[in-house]
């Protein structure tokens, strides 16, 4: 791809480059050291044009929304952010969307506290993002640390991003708390101290609440309760009860971080901003969701039972 576009569009945006990082854009290949004592922590997410966001959207948009879901795993990670690499398969596209994307991709990787050190652009059919982003922590949070009598919390409110999807063809009357949610996804970097501290294991909440709690419980070997009467439903506007319960246990692309934490550090994880959900408990097969002590389950379609 001409270098004239990668200078214009892709050089001297994000967050400044660390100094962990010795060479950045411009050579063959970038350079880094991780920090004495730290893991270098590493995901790559792909956004497609058409599947992963609508391709009538906005690029800043879609920028956005890409770097804010790639960052996520960092955070769930325990990871401080320090740089990204950008491979962009672009379709033909005018200055004016370009621009666009240029500035999502600013903003998202400030926000998140990325440099953007490296990537590569190609042309294609369809516009194609695929973020590899990296962090350092001193000790990774995975999914498999989850003990018998922890509590399962969550770093905010879900449902929002998957309420929005209702709006993909009249975004002007999707209501904003619900359209930020699903186009301005932030890794929770705010939160990466509390759970250093507190969380035997993290995940972030891209597939749905329940799935997702159910890969800690997987990679743990064991079993959770969640109380669908303990969730966050402040935002569900018009929605009813149950729909609004519904998109916040199934609906994915919020990216809050669940965790779970050993019984006695609750409170002060309840102080930093974190919800009790529900708990880990060995006598429960799999994830298991009640309400007002009732058993929920789901058919195929995600529809919601009481029985
Ligand atoms: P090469 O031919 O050696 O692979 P490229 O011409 O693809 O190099 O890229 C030149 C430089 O620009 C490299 O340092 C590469 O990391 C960077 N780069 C290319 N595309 C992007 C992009 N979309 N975002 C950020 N950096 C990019
Ligand atoms: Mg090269």
């Amino acid at each position: 791809m001409e270098f004239s576009i990668i200078k214009q569009y892709f050089t001297g945006i994000g967050a400044p480059v660390p100094s962990e990082v010795t060479l950045a854009i411009g050579d063959d290949a970038a350079c880094w050291q991780a920090p004495d004592g730290q893991q270098h922590v590493m995901s790559i997410d792909t956004a497609v044009a058409g599947v992963h966001f609508p391709v009538t959207s906005d690029w800043f948009d879609v920028a956005y929304r890409a770097v804010g879901c790639a960052a996520s795993d960092l955070a769930a990670m325990g990871a401080s952010p320090a740089f990204a690499t950008l491979a962009i398969t672009l379709p033909k596209a005018s200055n004016d969307q370009l621009a666009h994307l240029s500035q999502g991709l600013d903003s998202a990787l400030k926000q998140a506290g990325l440099a953007l050190i490296g990537g590569d652009t190609t042309s294609g059919q369809q516009l194609v993002l695929t973020l590899s982003v990296h962090g350092w922590a001193p000790k990774p949070i995975r999914r498999s640390g989850a003990q018998q009598g922890d509590a399962v919390m969550i770093s905010g409110p879900t449902g929002l991003a998957g309420a929005a999807l209702a709006y993909l063809d009249n975004w002007e009357d999707c209501p904003q708390p619900w359209w930020l949610a699903y186009f301005r996804p932030h890794g929770r970097f705010d939160m990466v101290a509390s759970l250093r501290q507190f969380a035997s294991a993290a995940i972030d909440v891209s597939d749905g609440l329940l799935a997702d709690l159910q890969h800690i419980c997987q990679a743990s070997n064991v079993g959770a309760v969640v109380e669908a009467d303990q969730l966050d439903l402040s935002w569900r506007a018009h929605l009813t009860e149950t729909a609004a319960i519904e998109l916040a246990l199934t609906a994915g692309d919020d990216y809050q971080v669940l965790c779970t934490v050993a019984k006695a550090n609750v409170a002060a994880m309840e102080k930093l901003g974190f919800r009790s959900i529900g708990r880990i408990d060995g006598a429960v097969e799999g994830v298991q969701a009640m309400y007002n002590g009732q058993l929920l389950s789901f058919n195929q379609l995600g529809y919601l039972h009481q029985s």
